[in-house]
Order: C-alpha cells, then sequence, then structure tokens
C-alpha cells in the first residue's frame, strides 16, 4: 500500500509545534492516521514524526539506561 504524509491544517506538535504529520493514501486522498504520536515522557500530548525519532525516542532510552543503571530490575527475572 502506498502511503504519503502531509502536514495537518489544525493539530500541531507539542514539541516543536509545528504541524502534525498525516498519513495518507496518495491515491484516493483519504486520511489513514493523523492523530501523531504519544510525547511522554517528554511532553503530555502528541507530538510529530520527527520528534518522536529524535527526541522523544532518544529521552526513553536515557530513561531505560538510567533504571538500569539503577538496579531497579533486581529481584525482576525478566531479561531485557
Ligand atoms: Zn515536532
Amino acid at each position: 500500500m502506498n502511503i504519503k504524509y502531509i502536514k495537518h491544517k489544525t493539530k500541531k506538535c507539542c514539541i516543536c509545534k509545528e504541524p502534525l504529520d498525516v498519513m495518507i493514501q496518495p491515491e484516493t486522498g483519504k486520511i489513514l492516521y493523523d492523530g501523531g504520536n504519544n510525547a511522554e515522557p517528554v511532553m503530555k500530548g502528541r507530538c510529530c514524526n520527527s520528534c518522536d525519532n529524535e527526541v522523544v525516542l532518544s529521552v526513553r532510552l536515557e530513561l531505560f539506561h538510567k533504571r538500569l543503571l539503577k538496579g531497579e530490575n533486581n529481584g525482576n527475572k525478566e531479561h531485557i
């Protein structure tokens, strides 16, 4: 399936304030998804694809590593 991204007319990214990305089907112009990405733990709200990849992901990784260093997984048999 072909997918194209256009800019949202009203919804804005809560991090960079640029319009959110809207996923559309190029042939029909049908909107497939326009809800943005979960911006937590950076912000409470929705963010665009580039912030999700560049900002949110790195903060999540950072938190994940901090948790590992603190040994919060002690006693937890789960392997990562
Ligand atoms: Zn953004």
